[in-house]
């Protein structure tokens, strides 16, 4: 046969590599200089964005000038911007310019942190930090440790599937749910799925249900303890719907506390929720994908007092370390736990450790088997800014959440929802001369999802909602280290706005 000749056209000359490279940074500035003053969004209505975004796979290669013209619209014409000042909604970061770079970096290396011999570095510094995370941070004993994830679903997931096989019995990994569950307690066959229970608060979030539906339990093991008036989990109800399930031949195994809701960012109170656990024997879990990293701050810390004692806890860097999407991690008590639960054997992998000297193959602690190289922009990002620079700036966050508290109250037209919790602040607007109008409240909610629609439209500013008390609230969820005190009042001036407009136009007709 021939001797195949090279075939380069992938493999482009360096000079062409930094030419794109030079360009895509200079670019990368221009957008961050420009940033403050684009829109925050636009009206997507009637515009055809795919057309638009000029989509097409060629048969040739495109010039380097329509590549960045790609990227140009891309950036300036049809996205918004998670990482504008006057972002403010859902539980959304903007991003880190360090971040950015090791993503840069991180897709260079193309490390797959699956197996340490594919990626040693990468695995030393994603358990270094994850180490860190659980033992520095959280004050988790030696030996606990985890890994990154795609977010905060995914670090639920993967908390909650070592919970599983943990309290039900690692037979379940092979034999399925239906089996009977090996609990010492229960005389043999006897306790089944049917048979076992998990509880959070009613704020906790939809991935916690998705889980146990994922995990082959079904959504219906997850009982929602109700939550007093600021959002947190009722713990008095929680001790009584153990007690009742107890009482009808129920084995309650698990508890989740939420360290931070999305809807008010309130705290379950989690020392009372571990010392339940521990009463029952049961796998304390926290859901700390928003709040968990304000312990970062000294003033926000005693609000978790009690996280120490989880069993596992899922937080999310891509929230409040503000890191590029996408990156969620995940840390237990044991690490050895997440052996336990996803450990598989390949033919393939076969690694003798003791001679090689390699480290673990991470691909044997969660679901993902080739894994990208998230550690570095968070890694990175604690680097770039330090410790001391993040304590500094959530508090500075949560700070403008009160601040928009404030102003909300100070206006005749502004009425908030409770008080700010860590970082949110929940308010509407109300029409002065609405006191007598039939079906008030619900005018005042159809108002204000007019309000925050026209305002994601509109590009002032942008927040999202939230459901308090059956009444549709306007949220601003500042996790965003751009974000100062004249955008969350340019915020608050922006819904009046649009909310004199739209009474208006709603009255007349
Ligand atoms: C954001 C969030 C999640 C989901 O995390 P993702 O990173 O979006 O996957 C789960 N729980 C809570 C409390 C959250 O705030």
């Amino acid at each position: 046969m021939e001797r195949p000749r090279p075939v380069r056209d992938l493999s482009w000359p360096t000079e062409k590599a930094r030419d794109l490279g030079a360009r895509a940074l200079s670019l990368w500035g221009d957008f961050l200089e420009k940033l403050p003053s684009l829109p925050v969004s636009r009206s997507w209505k009637g515009r055809d964005l795919a057309r638009e975004l000029e989509l097409r796979i060629p048969d040739a290669p495109a010039s380097l000038d329509d590549v960045m013209g790609t990227l140009k619209k891309l950036l300036f014409e049809t996205s918004m911007y998670p990482g504008h000042p006057r972002f403010m909604a859902y539980v959304t970061g903007p991003g880190t310019i360090p971040g950015a770079i090791a993503d840069l970096i991180a897709a260079t290396l193309n490390a797959n942190v699956g197996g340490y011999r594919l990626a040693p570095a990468a695995t030393e510094m994603e358990q270094f930090l994850t180490r860190w995370f659980a033992q520095e941070l959280f004050g988790l004993p030696t030996g606990a440790g985890g890994i990154m994830v795609s977010g905060g679903a995914m670090a639920n997931f993967v908390a909650l599937k070592a919970a599983r096989d943990k309290t039900m019995g690692y037979h379940v990994r092979e034999q399925g749910v239906a089996a009977p569950l090996a609990d010492p307690s229960a005389a043999e066959g006897t306790d089944t799925i049917d048979h076992v229970a998990w509880y959070a608060s009613a704020e906790v979030h939809a991935v916690v249900d998705r889980a146990a539906d994922m995990l082959g339990l079904g959504s219906a093991i997850v009982r929602k303890i109700e939550t007093d008036a600021t959002g947190r989990m009722d713990i008095m109800k929680l001790r009584a719907a153990i007690l009742q399930d107890l009482a009808s031949g129920i084995r309650p195994v698990l508890a989740v506390g939420t360290a931070g809701t999305v809807a008010t960012g309130a705290v379950d109170p989690l020392d009372e929720i571990a010392d339940t656990c521990k009463l029952h024997n049961m796998w304390f879990h926290v859901d700390g994908a928003y709040g968990a990293l304000a312990v970062l701050s000294p003033e926000l810390r005693p609000l978790f007092r009690g996280i120490e004692r989880a069993d596992s806890i899922a937080f999310d860097p891509h929230k409040w370390l503000y890191t590029p999407h996408s990156g969620g991690c995940v840390v237990v008590r044991d690490l050895q736990r997440l052996a336990d639960s996803f450990a598989v054997h390949a033919t393939y992998v076969k690694d003798d450790k003791e001679r090689t000297g390699n480290g673990i193959d991470q691909a044997m602690l969660g679901p993902q088997f080739s894994r990208g190289f998230q550690a570095l922009k968070v890694y990175l990002s604690l680097l770039a800014h330090g410790k001391d620079a993040y304590a500094c700036r959530i508090a500075q966050d949560c700070a403008l959440a009160r601040w928009l508290g404030h102003v909300v109250d100070a206006h005749p037209e502004l009425e908030q929802g409770g008080e700010p919790g860590l970082s949110i602040c929940c308010f509407r607007y109300v029409p002065v001369g609405t006191e007598h109008l039939t079906d008030r409240e619900a005018y005042l909610d159809r108002l204000n999802e007019q309000i925050m629609n026209e305002l994601q439209a509109g590009g002032r500013a942008f927040c999202s909602n939230a459901v308090l008390g059956g009444r549709f609230m306007l949220r601003a969820c500042i996790v965003n280290y751009r974000t100062e005190a004249e955008d969350v009042e340019a915020l608050a001036t922006a819904v009046v706005d649009l909310g004199r407009k739209l009474d208006r136009e709603n009255r007349q007709n």
